[in-house]
């Protein structure tokens, strides 16, 4: 087995960069593209690529260093062809590396993801429901099957980069490539377009979806339709759809996180007596006991009538907040009766009253 070190011509106590450069010097020089069908390189251009993918790693070049060999740090090192294989040189060369392979556009490349904003009601926020959408977006045409050509018609190799992709050209001591004009680097030529949707392969349409919104989901909550995003290319997988949940305000409650919240008033003899008045629920109404002696802005916990949890168990409270209303007029009886109450109750109302203002005065608590 051969060390590394020699391999990439570089010493022991090499830095990063340059186990780099003369990764970057030998793999230019034994590349197979400059070398066809030359054995003894292609061996040489893997040995070279073994050793670096060992070395520029630090934790396998330190076990490399302890135990002189790169085994038994997991699989894989044999293995430079395929994708891997094109990350490394990705890694090293970035836009590079264009000028070795020409099908590096042409990955499967995974489609565009969507994001629709839909508003629904607090109900349905709190109950789930099933929204039917429309969601533009480009589909692949169904007339061609995506491949831009009329049915019973293929595409033809494209002659100016014979299918590659990519022109070469020499620059200096390089051989570089770049993007074939003529195909726009698919390295094929569409002779009779599709009709239906002129040569594009793909058709811009209007897809109807229905979407089930869990019960629970609030303002902001972001639901993955997976696939029903935009189509891969080069047979990559499609997007995803992501549905962006808002709320409408409601006329009676106002959320906060599973729990509602109501306001409610009630008459003065309804909070000093007590009463059962009614109350809204989001499905319905229920009644709510009011105990004597009731003050204003108190709340009281309806358990159970808020939101269910999203994903989870159990639901929120709701919250109904009582206050008391002052009528703006009042009927000569009306009158009559509430100057008799204040004429009993007076002096003590006013004695309190009294003594607020002078704790409030002496600067005493309360
Ligand atoms: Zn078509
Ligand atoms: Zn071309």
């Amino acid at each position: 087995m051969k060390d590394y070190y020699e391999l990439l011509g570089i010493p022991r106590n090499a830095s990063e960069a340059e186990i780099k450069k003369a990764f970057r010097g030998l793999a230019l020089k034994y590349h197979p593209d400059r070398n066809p069908d030359n054995k003894e390189s292609e061996e040489t251009f893997k040995e070279i690529n073994e050793a670096y993918s060992v070395l520029s790693d630090s934790e396998k070049r330190s076990h490399y260093d302890r135990f002189g060999t790169a085994e038994g740090m997991g699989a894989g090192f044999g293995a430079f062809t395929g994708a891997g294989f094109g990350d490394i040189f990705e890694d090293i060369f970035g836009d590079f590396f264009g000028t070795f392979s020409g099908q590096r556009r042409q990955r499967p490349a995974k489609g565009n993801d969507l994001r629709y904003d839909l508003d629904i009601t607090l109900e349905e926020s709190a109950f789930g429901t099933e929204k039917d959408i429309e969601v533009p977006r480009w589909e692949n045409c169904s007339s061609c099957k995506g491949s831009g050509s009329q049915p019973g018609k293929s595409p033809v190799t494209c002659s100016n980069c014979k299918g590659t992709g990519q022109v070469r050209f020499q620059q200096g001591f390089f051989s570089v490539s770049k993007t074939c004009g003529s195909c726009r680097g698919t390295g094929k030529i569409i002779t009779d377009p599709c009709t239906s949707c002129t040569g594009n392969g793909r058709i811009k349409t209007v897809r109807n979806i229905s979407v089930k919104i869990p019960h629970g989901v609030d303002a902001g909550s972001r639901l993955r339709m997976s696939g029903e995003g935009e189509p891969g290319s080069y047979g990559g997988p499609p997007g995803d759809l992501y549905i962006v949940i808002d709320i409408a305000e409601h006329p009676v409650f106002m959320r906060r996180g599973n729990d509602i919240y109501c306001g409610v008033t009630i008459t003065y003899p309804q909070a000093v007596l007590g009463a059962e008045i009614e109350v809204p629920t989001l499905d319905g109404s229920t009644r709510l006991r009011i105990p004597p002696g009731t003050s204003s802005e108190k709340a009281f916990h309806l358990k159970g009538r808020g939101i269910h949890k999203l994903g989870g168990h159990g639901k929120g409270d709701e919250v109904v907040v009582v206050s008391i209303e002052v009528p703006k007029h009042v009927t000569p009886r009306q009158r009559e009766l509430l100057e008799e109450y204040a004429q009993l109750s007076g002096d003590k109302t006013s004695k309190t009253f009294k003594e607020k203002i002078k704790d409030i005065l002496t600067g005493a608590e309360n």
